[in-house]
């Protein structure tokens, strides 16, 4: 950004390509697209028509080999996956990745690069979008034109308009959440995307280097659904007061199938891995049912969950703020949005900024229970049918 700010002002407003072609950063495991990386392919199809889709996986050995066939017949927008199978992307590593976006971005000029926006994307697209000299957009929850976006600003409680008026590549982070898979039909197996290798002739070997390192990876080894895209999310908060109680909440998740979240201060208190935080600084979240116990709904909580569907809320204080409506938080708004616009005009970004519509009017849980959770868990669980 700093390179970005010191260039001339005409050059900021180079034209934008006249047809668009985008590229989005694929995560894979196990064999296949994660389910973030396809909500981004959604997203590509907001950003206008006739707009060609890349998938750039990289990565090693067989299990690139299966994403790569996944990768070719998982989607219908998607009309080339590029490939790139070197031990250098073994890991998702930031620098690797970065270095090979600028490698395929001077080869393909793409008019935007997509990317969802979990710890891959938001590890990945800022360095990328240095190297290339533009500046990125992130949190994107909907496209109304090739350069038109919206994302939460001050913890979802107001909405940004930002129009991208920077070169290309327009270089962006999107909610899977915003971009729901639906019914994506799947593709004949003589219908398939192009898979290309990519070169890495040109691949700086020198970007990056020792700047970080691969340690290990440790995740839950469960059976339930992903947190990110559960359709029933059952979160536990600082009420639960030991790991050995929340058990309870994890017995819930599992008669009803759900996925298991909690607070930062469930996770700070070490309940659980904070992987299962919801919030401004974990997971957003957006299911069909959200059921929180022993959460006080503080601001940054909400602003991981409060798009779900219906929200239930069991707390034994009538007043917790789970239980009161959004306008309770709007005050966050009297920041000054004026010296917002000034700061990220300089950015060549132009805001409108207007406090979310609900926010205004909408109660939190649409079902609020006052009690104590170590009564009602139980008596849930003994009423609650077997799956
Ligand atoms: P508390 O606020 O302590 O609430 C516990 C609730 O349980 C109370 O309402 C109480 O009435 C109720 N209760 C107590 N006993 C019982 C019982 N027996 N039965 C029923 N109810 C009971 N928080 C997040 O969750 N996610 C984030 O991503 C996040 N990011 C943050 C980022 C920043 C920069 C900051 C400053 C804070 C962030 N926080 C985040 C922390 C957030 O401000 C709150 O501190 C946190 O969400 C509170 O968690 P809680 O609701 O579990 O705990």
């Amino acid at each position: 950004v700093g390179a970005f700010r010191n260039r001339s002002f005409a050059t900021h407003f180079a034209s934008y390509s006249r047809s668009l072609s985008t590229l989005v950063l694929a995560e894979h495991e196990g064999g296949s697209v994660k389910a973030s990386s396809l909500s981004a392919v959604e997203a590509a199809k907001f950003l206008g028509e006739d707009n060609s889709v890349s998938l750039l996986l990289a990565g090693s050995g067989p299990s690139l080999q299966e994403a790569a066939s996944h990768a070719a017949s998982c989607h219908p927008s998607v009309s080339k996956v590029l490939l790139a199978d070197s031990d250098k992307f073994t890991y998702p590593l930031a620098e690797a990745w970065a270095e090979l976006v600028h490698v395929v971005q001077q080869r393909g000029s793409y008019s935007h690069i997509i990317t969802g926006s979990g710890s891959f994307g938001k590890n990945i697209l800022p360095r990328a979008a240095a190297l290339l000299d533009v500046s990125p957009i992130t949190d994107v929850i909907e496209i109304t034109g090739s350069h038109l976006f919206v994302r939460p600003i001050y913890a979802g409680n107001a909405l940004s308009t930002v129009r991208y008026t920077g070169s290309d590549p327009c270089m962006m982070t999107v909610r899977s959440t915003s971009f729901p898979l639906g019914a994506v039909s799947a593709r004949s197996e003589s219908n398939t995307a192009v898979i290309d290798k990519v070169d890495l002739s040109t691949f700086s070997e020198d970007y990056g280097v020792g700047k970080s390192k691969y340690i290990g990876l440790s995740s839950q080894d469960t059976e339930r659904p992903d947190l990110g895209n559960a359709r029933i999310v059952i979160t536990g908060g600082r009420a639960l007061k030991s790991a050995e109680n929340f058990k309870m909440i994890e017995k819930l998740a599992e008669k009803l199938g759900a996925a298991v979240g909690a607070t930062r201060a469930a996770v700070d208190a070490g309940f659980v891995p904070n992987e299962l935080q919801v919030g401004q600084t974990g997971k957003i979240v957006a299911p069909e049912l959200y059921m929180a116990f022993g959460v006080s709904g503080a601001i940054q909580h909400l602003a991981g969950m409060r798009d779900s569907k219906v929200i239930v809320a069991v707390n034994k204080d009538a007043d917790a703020p789970i239980f009161q409506v959004w306008s309770n938080h709007t005050s966050l708004l009297s920041f000054s949005l004026s010296s917002l616009i000034q700061q990220d005009h300089q950015r060549l970004c132009e805001y409108d900024c207007s406090p979310t519509q609900d926010s205004l009017e909408l109660q939190v849980a649409d079902y609020g229970l006052v009690g104590d959770l170590f009564e009602i868990i139980p008596e849930l669980l003994e009423k609650l049918p077997e799956k």
